[in-house]
């Protein structure tokens, strides 16, 4: 493995450095970057339920949450991932910082958090050691609908425990979560790839195979062959699938304990009943995963025939070693959370529904106005959600904005009110209306709100 960098992709767009230029003096596009997309109000009620799912998860399974920057030395990459992987070849976004510093956009979680587990000493923590992250990944990818150059995922990882247990229990949070979320149609590929130390021997025979066939290769898997062959199995084009149908399998070359690893992973996903497949051309491809490797589709979500994998993960037992850690041993997955949400919308998967306002408060007058942001927030802090459209000094059109959020009750602060400390609280269920004391005011809503609730709940939606 190398530290050196990647060359860099030269940019389509020759951007001059900021010494000559002023940036400042560039046509400015007032528009995402490519791959990039913004996640607007509308989308995120479904981004909401993903999330709460999640955390969830987090609470059921004992997950702590971490978060790592965004940005870390490139190298840290590198050495986790590896060199010949499309990843680090093609996608990693790599720059030198002012410092001098060459510094990546994290393309994945796992390297980053096993910078953190090594940095802040967790090998002393008591064993496993489960962390969750989500945010955004960057990747130079060529964007389509589902593949983006900005894109999220929520990580799992599990520290410091062997036993296949733990990667039958990686299955099953991500079954809950997916099915949870209202997905059916899981399916996950499994397939093990054994030691590093095993998969030398593994690679010769492939490759001896693959070199027999080379001239039915695609360009990209020529090049694979020499820099990461295990990577030409899972290389999507027809021909090279033609090639690797019958190339020899991994799980066909496992040392002894790996092999016994596979076997009681797959006898506890059998125990669990989780819908799997052995999938001897699943190889994930970046250096740092040992034995369990497995993807998770839904099964009916083609595109153009080809499935989109929903997440993925494996065991990596030498990464935190290879980074200068204690031997510890580790697995991990993560779920594409834009596919997920694009997966929910697909099916009519329910969004989150957040707690609507039931009060609005309108105020009338300079001197009204004046108290209002007072009352708001005496209210607020009683737990009661209050809408107001305080830019608004006309009473119509606050009213109007009242029956848009569709409160139950308006408050009203006029210039009397405001001088005599009064506020008329109207039912907008029954229409009624009546006058309290400032001070009072908390006790008249949520009486209302009470006998409102009580109304619904005996099933009578009308007071009046
Ligand atoms: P990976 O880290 O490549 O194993 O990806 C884990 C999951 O993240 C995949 O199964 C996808 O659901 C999702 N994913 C990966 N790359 C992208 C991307 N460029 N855009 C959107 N989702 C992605």
């Amino acid at each position: 493995m190398t530290s050196e960098l990647p060359v860099k992709e030269s940019p389509k767009k020759k951007v001059s450095s900021p010494k000559k230029t002023s940036l400042s003096k560039e046509p400015l596009l007032v528009q995402t970057l490519r791959g990039m997309r913004d996640i607007l109000p509308d989308e995120q009620p479904h981004w909401e339920r993903l999330r709460r799912f999640l955390s969830n998860a987090c609470q059921e399974f004992g997950f702590q949450r971490i978060d790592t920057p965004l940005v870390e030395y490139a190298n840290l990459f590198i050495r986790s991932i590896g060199t010949g992987t499309d990843i680090i070849d093609k996608e990693i976004y790599c720059f030198e910082t002012r410092g001098g510093d060459r510094v990546a956009l994290r393309p994945e979680f796992t390297a980053g958090i096993a910078r953190a587990y090594i940095e802040h000493g967790m090998q002393s923590l008591p064993k496993p050691v489960k962390l969750f992250s989500t945010g955004p990944l960057y990747r130079y990818d060529r964007p389509q609908e589902g593949r983006y150059r900005e894109h999220w995922q929520a990580n799992f990882d599990i520290f410091g425990e062997s036993d296949p247990i733990l990667d039958a229990q990686i299955f099953q949070i991500a079954f809950r979560i997916l099915t949870q979320l209202g997905l059916k149609n899981i399916e996950f590929q499994v397939n093990s790839i054994g030691t590093p130390e095993g998969r030398k021997e593994y690679r010769k025979i492939l490759v001896r195979h693959l070199e027999s066939q080379r001239h039915k290769l695609c360009q990209n898997c020529k090049e694979r062959l020499v820099k990461n062959p295990l990577r030409v199995l899972d290389c999507k084009e027809e021909k090279c699938a033609q090639v690797t149908a019958n190339a020899p399998k991994s799980a066909d070359y496992l040392d002894a304990e790996s092999r016994e690893h596979f076997k009681t992973l797959l006898e506890y996903l059998d125990e669990l009943e989780l819908p799997y497949t052995v999938n001897p051309r699943l190889v994930r491809g970046l250096d740092y995963y040992t034995k369990t490797v497995f993807e998770i589709y839904s099964t009916n979500n083609d595109r153009d025939g080809k499935k989109a994998s929903l997440g993925g993960g494996g065991r990596y037992d030498g990464l935190i070693k290879s980074l200068g850690g204690e031997a510890t041993p580790a697995i991990g997955f993560a779920l594409g959370m834009d596919r997920l949400v694009l997966e929910m919308i697909r099916l009519g998967v329910k969004p989150y529904k957040e707690s609507r306002p039931k009060v609005f408060l309108a105020q009338l007058g300079d001197c009204a106005k004046k108290k209002s942001l007072r009352i708001f927030s005496e209210l607020q802090k009683n737990d009661i959600l209050v809408a107001e459209s305080f830019g608004r000094g006309n009473l119509k059109s606050q009213l109007r904005a009242a029956n848009r959020v569709n409160a139950e009750i308006t408050v009203i602060i006029g210039q009397k009110e405001a001088l005599d400390g009064t506020a008329i609280v109207k039912d907008m269920v029954s229409g009624t209306q009546e006058m309290v004391r400032q001070e009072k005011l908390f006790f008249a809503v949520k009486k209302i709100l009470k006998s409102n609730s009580q109304v619904n709940h005996n099933g009578n939606g009308n007071k009046k």
